[in-house]
């Protein structure tokens, strides 16, 4: 039999898509959330994709008896641990909360993994951890500088997870870098729902589509990149599952990984815009503004060890995240309260 994975912040973004990738791959899961960041109603949307039984635990990650009662109760392959705040603005003007949920919650799910000898985790970092980065692509021996609190949350778990792995080498951890994850699954059932006005591109430009938004506001003309908009490393969604399987199959033996998931391509504001509106015959109007306080000009990943150490590569382009993105948007208008 199987033994199952659990995937905390399973109902979000990231991790529900993980969990369709490993019940695709036969996987058993069960899902820990919370649900501060997203909705119970994935899990009708992860059952109609036929990743059920999906085995759902409404918990915190900071809650120690509740992690104890879960680790009584299963035996766990392992743990993908999405679970955790990730909206820098936020992080700024909340720097304890994120400490606790981010910081407080990975220790004590750490703890608790230790006590039930669970000792294999894939953990969510960011390229974020980067800072302002000297070079691009960016390889994982980069200097680490995160610039705000959100960031520096990952940095401190990153640095947890080191020196547990130092400290007792039977643990298996996987560090995984992501770069911008964009896009949603084909279907139309599974794709990214923000509360309130997106901060990130992908999200602003399909409300704009969508006519929810009047127009696109672009942060900044003037950063030394070729068109002059701010460049990122946008991979799919579903890219980016298939990264947390192969990290899992890397992990069979003890050792500590850390790993740069993008598809190592820079794109542009202007080109993201272009290519969404051929893609999708949508026009998305937008407006040059100033730059966005704390942002960089160009971000894009060193790809080589992905590729050796998990042989991993992304399948998807950019005008497939843009048009699996529009059809999660126009099918869901309401998010997921849209019925189905
Ligand atoms: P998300 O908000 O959609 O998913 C996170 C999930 O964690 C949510 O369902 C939320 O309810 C849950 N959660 C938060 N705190 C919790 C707690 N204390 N206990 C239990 N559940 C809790 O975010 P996402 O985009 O899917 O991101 C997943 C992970 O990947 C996060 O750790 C994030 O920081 C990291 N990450 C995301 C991006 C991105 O652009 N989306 C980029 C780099 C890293
Ligand atoms: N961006 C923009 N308008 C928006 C949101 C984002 O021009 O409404 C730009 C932003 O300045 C950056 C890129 O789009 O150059 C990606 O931003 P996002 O917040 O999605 O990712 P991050 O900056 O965190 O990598």
């Amino acid at each position: 039999m199987t033994l199952p994975i659990l995937i905390t912040g399973g109902t979000g973004f990231i991790g529900s898509h993980t969990a369709v990738a490993l019940a695709e791959a036969g996987q058993p899961v069960v899902i820990l959330d919370n649900l501060c960041n997203s909705s119970p109603k994935v899990l009708e949307r992860l059952a109609k994709l036929g990743a059920s039984p999906v085995t759902f635990v409404q918990a915190d990650i900071r809650d120690s008896a509740a992690l104890d009662a879960l680790f009584a109760r299963y035996t766990f392959a392992g743990v993908i641990h999405f679970a955790g705040l990730k909206a820098v603005g936020e992080s700024v003007a909340q720097p304890l909360r994120y400490l606790d949920n981010n910081v407080s919650g990975t220790i004590n799910l750490l703890q608790a993994m230790d006590r039930a000898n669970v000792r294999r985790i894939v953990f969510s970092s960011s390229a974020t951890v980067y800072g302002d980065p000297v070079h691009v692509p960016i390889p994982e021996t980069a200097t680490l500088n995160a610039t705000n609190p959100y960031g520096r949350t990952k940095l401190m778990c990153e640095d947890a997870l080191r020196a547990l792995h130092t400290a007792d080498p039977r643990w298996g951890i996987a560090v995984l870098r992501y770069f911008n994850p964009v896009g949603a699954h084909e279907s139309g059932l599974l794709g990214e729902a923000p509360n309130g006005v997106p901060n990130n591109l992908m999200p602003y430009i399909t409300q704009v589509a969508l006519g929810q938004r009047e127009y696109l506001q672009i942060f900044g003309a003037d950063y030394d990149t070729p068109d002059g908009t701010g460049v990122r490393d946008y991979l799919h969604v579903r890219d980016l599952a298939t990264g947390h399987l192969a990290a899992l199959r890397a992990l069979d033996e003890p050792k500590l990984l850390t790993i740069n998931l993008g598809t190592g391509r820079g794109v542009s504001v202007k080109e993201m815009v272009d290519t969404f509106a051929r893609v999708n015959g949508v026009p998305i109007p937008y407006k040059l503004g100033p730059r966005r306080p704390g942002d960089v000009a160009a971000c894009f990943a060193h790809t080589q060890q992905a590729k050796t150490l998990l042989d991993w590569e992304p399948r998807f382009d950019l005008a497939r995240m843009c048009a699996d993105a529009w059809r999660w948007q126009s099918m869901n208008q309401q998010g997921f309260d849209t019925p189905l």
